[in-house]
């Protein structure tokens, strides 16, 4: 029995050595795996897998059979004979899909050995295949949650990447000839982000492949937040091959689990922190629904399909390539916007044709991450967001931006008042962090608490957890003694209500980080309810605020806004407070960055479709790269068709 086809069998079988020593060979997702009872003679010759991938042009592990993998309860009693205990473990995980444990300890190094002796001493004892992993300062619940979650599911995790194997190695009808994208969602607007990338021949279509799947969380009508998954082209979810997330932001990936509750069986790829962000914020997203008084209707999936995302994910690094259809490689690469944000570069067929989507990036450094990546082997079509794309959307520098929050905070501290800062729970709120705990250790901030607030602490965590996605500055930080600025004693989690409640009593002075970031709902309504009529008191928007959302209300100086319902009734509550935006923060490209993205890519495309942008930023960029770039651009409506090829 096996799912592989038969040259590729034939391939491995006469490369190989030992043949009798292998069990059996199985497409997992887009791994060919081959499984063996004794994983240590198999690999003895080192370039032999890498040879024979290079040669088959899939990507091939072996694995220790599932046979010969010691009872869980037994191997982990094992592994802490064998590891000396100053090592100091936190925890053994396993996952038998990958026959793997991974062993969490503070001091991984002495997890394996001198010249990695314990590995191999593990290995060959336990059988399974140790992964040891420094523990991340911070612990968080929504990793181990997924961890065990994968590991009581493998079963039927390793029947869903079987079957995921057998469609990408599937013979295809035909040569690639002709590429389309259709806007599903995102264009000529923020907020849920779709785009249906399709590929076909003369004798039908090929793949079917849907590059991100948001909601605009600024509305509630599902005709203005969900992406049009009613258009013909996905009429049935069970044809579409494979679903990539570019990020965790609800408008890339809010709508993915509503796929699986109407027929949807594939395979999700992104980064691994962008699959455990999407769970929390995803899981935060059904929670506020379920409190709030402001939605209308059902929320649209529940925890089981976010479970059913969590089991159908294929995480990939960056720079794995990957197939994801029988015509289609996938690679991601880093776009700098938020922890595993990712640039999604498709290469059709054999050199046909290849398209890069930026998602949201920021060509430019970050405290926490490195600037989107430019350089690719090759690039017919560039599709760009352009959320800043206007001609005066320039922003001012980084440092200015954080001098000018600094000032910000300490004028409204001194006159006694409260500093309230909205923001999505991953990234802008990890990078006001980073800033703050700076200014408060070289003391231009003195005597100043941060209350944290929403999931703000939990998207922390798992930023701790991911060192290797974020710039070294941050990650020497982390894990250097004493200097990790998420541990700073400036910040406060608040834990619940009660304590938000006493929060909002206190005198201060303070600042408040809370979601949701455009204040559509979340623990910062509750504080904005609070502060908004005292004069003393700032608001501070440090993100893009989507038109709709009662964010951007605030932002534009009502004098008066609604905040929801109360016993059927609006409620309203007057702004009396400062409003301030600080502009500089945004994990997008400016203006500047975006003309200076698309001037700098490597090679230069031959067309620039625009999406991701108010219907006269697109316009505006499109018309300014045609002018000054020479290059073809477009900008098309949702549900609009573009052939690539
Ligand atoms: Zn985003
Ligand atoms: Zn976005």
């Amino acid at each position: 029995m096996t799912n592989v086809p038969k040259d590729i069998r034939k391939a491995i079988i006469e490369k190989i050595k030992y043949p009798e020593l292998i069990s059996g060979i199985w497409a997992e997702g887009p791994k060919i795996i081959i499984y063996t009872r004794n994983p240590a003679i198999l690999l003895e010759d080192g370039d032999l897998i890498r040879n024979l991938a290079k040669e088959i042009r899939k990507r091939v592990e072996v694995r220790p059979d599932p046979d010969v993998l010691m009872d869980m309860e037994e191997a982990k009693k094992k592994i802490l004979e064998i590891v000396p205990q100053e090592a100091d473990i936190t925890s053994i995980n396993f996952d038998p899909v990958m026959g793997k444990v991974i062993i969490e300890a503070r001091k991984p190094g002495l997890v394996i050995g001198k010249k990695g002796e314990l590995v191999r001493e593990i290995t060959s004892k336990v059988r399974w295949t140790p992964e040891p992993i420094r523990t991340p300062p911070i612990e968080s619940k929504t990793i181990k949650r997924i961890r065990n979650m994968l590991q009581t599911e493998s079963k039927e995790r390793r029947a869903i990447l079987r079957r995921i194997g057998k469609l990408i190695h599937r013979e295809p009808l035909d040569k690639t000839s002709w590429i389309r994208i259709t806007g599903l969602g995102g264009f000529r607007e923020v907020g849920r982000s779709a785009i249906l990338f399709q590929t076909g021949s003369r004798r039908g279509p090929e793949s079917r492949i849907l590059l991100d799947c948001g909601i605009n969380v600024a509305h509630n009508d599902p005709e203005k937040a969900y992406p049009y998954l009613n258009a013909p082209e996905v009429s049935r979810f069970d044809m579409l091959d494979a679903v990539v997330i570019t990020h965790a932001h609800l408008d890339h990936s809010g709508f993915v689990p509503y796929l699986y509750k109407y027929g949807y069986d594939g395979p999700v790829y992104c980064t691994p922190p962008t699959r455990d962000l999407v769970t929390l914020l995803v899981m935060d997203y059904l929670e506020i629904i379920d409190k709030s008084d402001r939605g209308e209707g059902n929320p649209p999936y529940t925890k089981k399909e976010v479970k059913e995302f969590i089991k159908h994910c294929i995480p990939l690094e960056y720079g794995e390539t990957t197939d994801i259809t029988p015509e289609v490689r996938l690679t991601l690469h880093n776009a700098g916007h938020i922890l595993g944000s990712a640039i999604v570069h498709l290469h059709v067929g054999e050199g046909l044709y290849n398209v890069v989507y930026t998602g949201d990036f920021k060509f430019g450094g970050t405290r926490l991450l490195e600037s989107a990546k430019y350089q690719f082997p090759r690039v017919e079509t560039l599709i760009s967001e352009s959320t800043y794309g206007g001609s005066e959307d320039i922003q001012p520098p980084r440092k200015e931006a954080e001098k000018e929050l600094v000032r910000t905070v300490i004028n409204t501290l001194k006159r006694g008042g409260k500093v309230l800062v909205p923001v999505m729970g991953v990234g802008r709120a990890q990078e006001v962090m980073v800033v703050l705990e700076e200014y408060a250790r070289s003391k231009l901030l003195e005597d100043v608490t941060v209350f944290l607030d929403g999931m703000i602490w939990e998207a922390t965590a798992i930023h701790t957890a991911y060192p290797n996605y974020m710039r070294k500055e941050i990650r020497d930080l982390i894990f250097q003694e004493g200097m990790n600025p998420f541990l700073s004693e400036i910040f406060e989690k608040v834990e619940d209500e009660e304590r938000r409640h006493e929060v909002i009593e206190e005198k201060g002075p303070f600042v408040i980080l809370s979601t949701s970031g455009m204040m559509t709902g979340g623990p910062v309504i509750e504080y904005f309810r609070e502060l908004a009529i005292d004069e003393r008191n700032t608001i501070v928007f440090v993100a893009y605020q989507a038109e709709g959302s009662l964010g951007r209300e605030v932002q534009k100086g009502k004098d008066v806004v609604q905040i929801g319902q109360r016993e059927g009734k609006g409620e309203y509550v007057e702004v009396k407070m400062e409003v301030k935006t600080i502009d500089g923060f945004s994990g997008h490209s400016d203006r500047r960055q975006l003309m200076g993205y698309i001037g700098k890519i490597h090679p230069r495309p031959e067309r620039v479709i625009f999406c991701h942008g108010e219907n006269s930023k697109c316009l505006d960029i499109a018309s300014s790269v045609y002018k000054g770039m020479r290059l073809e651009t477009r900008c098309p409506q949702n549900l609009e068709t573009i052939r690539l090829k």
